[in-house]
């Protein structure tokens, strides 16, 4: 299948070629002649299948007609969080480049003000967090009878976050007549249910297994005891031939902690996580993006589906408590049909989690040899059991966490009907980023071209 023959106009066709497009991926083939042709859609399908062109790309021909009218958008997309809306909004930007559609993004840390006039201009593309969204909404900014596509995007992730309810109450808000498209990484019976309710015998595309990794991917763990995680992450950081690496951490404080203590040994790092300000998470990414630093250490929500360039490294300072974040997390790496390597650090009291990742691929996780526990670890690690290392320590380490709940990671402030939910958290995480140069390890090395395909990298990269 060639662009070409999908009946997409000779004008986005420019712009994919800019964009430097051959062929389109999987789910381009499957869902945009869907989308052309109004049909409601399903998509089953990760970040780094080519998810957002495969909707952006029809929506801007199907707007190119028609005009905006203040305060009424005529298409919306939901996303949970905001670095994923600022993407999709740059995905507009450059494949809309030779069309005229006007834009907006109502997300949080970002003056209400500012968004009201861009409302007021008249958008034909809406890009919002649902909490913010709401919030505009119930202050009268914006009607939603205008809306003719609506696109829930990262379905699954709003789960986690805990906005399905914000995301059915918009749904109804909606014009009866409108065309609805569900993105999900993955299908749990309560996105299932809203598939089922909000969209109307929906064309169902499926890319990729939640279960699957790419074979481009080394994977390992090292058994380490607890105290000795960050001694560990320093000695591989250092061996390894680490380009660029996203260390992933289960939770925030975590991040913190290990951003820290990494800049304390002049490693180039940077951190990522749901508590701060949107624009020092937009400054971090863009310095990893451009290879300013070179360590990034990430909580999942903050990193889940951002179009990271291809890291050569991924490292598990702490072991996922969710499998599919296992997936979700290594895919940084591998992508695109290059080499990559995957290591996750697995403590004795991880072993249940380690188990169901296992399971889940199929397979077993090895260790490269005589890096089994040794005593150091072990009483290091039966230490730590007795006096928890920090505030706040590891209290929450054996619950297993309840990802249909609540959000997990500081996202919270997007959540529904909490007047300030948007506003830039105040902490002492606010300094900015350190742009200190000093590093122990290839610090300058341009992280390679950004391509993520997931799983599905297409024939013409293998
Ligand atoms: P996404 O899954 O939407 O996050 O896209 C992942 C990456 O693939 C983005 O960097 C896109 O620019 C890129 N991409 C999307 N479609 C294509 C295509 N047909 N050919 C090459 N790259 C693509």
């Amino acid at each position: 299948m060639k662009f070409q023959y999908m009946g997409l106009s000779s004008t986005l066709l420019r712009a994919i070629a800019d964009a430097g497009y051959e062929k389109p991926t999987p789910i381009q083939w499957q869902a945009i002649p869907a989308v052309l042709q109004g049909k409601d859609v399903l998509g089953i399908a990760q970040t780094g299948t080519g998810k957002t062109a495969s909707f952006t790309l029809p929506m801007i021909d199907k707007l190119s007609q028609g005009q905006a009218k203040a305060r009424m958008p005529r298409s919306l997309i939901l996303e949970p969080t905001r670095e994923l809306a600022a993407q999709v909004a740059e995905s507009f930007e450059k494949y809309g480049k030779h069309h005229k559609l006007s834009k907006a993004l109502l997300i949080g840390g970002v003056s209400m003000q500012d968004q009201v006039a861009d409302l007021d201009r008249g958008v034909d593309v809406l890009i919002a967090t649902p909490g913010r969204l709401l919030d505009h909404f119930s202050r009268g900014n914006l009607m939603l009878s205008g809306v003719r596509i609506l696109v829930i995007d990262e379905a699954d992730r709003m789960l986690d976050m805990g906005f399905i309810p914000d995301v059915e109450e918009i749904c109804t808000k909606i014009a009866q007549q409108h065309q609805s498209l569900l993105f999900s990484a993955t299908m749990p019976p309560v996105i299932k249910k809203l598939a089922d309710k909000f969209l109307n015998d929906p064309k169902v595309v499926e890319v990729a297994s939640q279960s699957s990794t790419a074979d481009t991917i080394t994977q390992s763990i090292r058994h380490v005891g607890y105290k000795a995680k960050r001694q560990l992450l320093r000695d591989l950081l250092t061996s390894e031939k680490v380009n660029n690496a996203i260390v992933f951490c289960n939770r925030k404080i975590e991040v913190k902690e290990v951003y820290k203590s990494l800049k304390r040994h002049k490693f180039n790092a940077g951190q990522l996580h749901g508590d701060m300000q949107q624009s020092e998470r937009m400054e971090v990414l863009s310095d990893f993006k451009e290879g300013k630093v070179t360590i990034l250490v990430a909580s999942d929500v903050a990193a889940r589906g951002l179009d990271i360039p291809s890291v050569s490294h991924v490292f598990n300072f702490d072991v996922p408590q969710q499998s599919e974040d296992y997936v979700h997390r290594i895919g940084r790496t591998g992508r695109a049909g290059r080499k990559g390597t995957a290591i996750t650090f697995v403590t004795p009291r991880d072993d249940k989690y380690l188990d169901a990742i296992e399971k889940m691929l199929g397979k077993k996780l090895t260790s490269p040899e005589g890096n089994a526990p040794t005593k150091t670890d072990v009483k290091s690690e039966a230490k730590f059991d007795k006096k928890p290392h920090h505030k706040g320590g590891h209290k929450d380490a054996k619950k297993p966490q309840h990802r249909h709940s609540k959000p997990k990671d500081g996202e919270q402030n997007e959540a529904k009907n909490k007047p300030n939910h948007n506003k830039p958290h105040k902490n002492d995480d606010d300094k900015k980023p350190n742009k200190n140069k000093h590093v122990k390890n290839k610090s300058n090395a341009k992280p390679k071209e950004s391509s993520g395909f997931g799983d599905n990298v297409p024939n013409f990269l293998k």
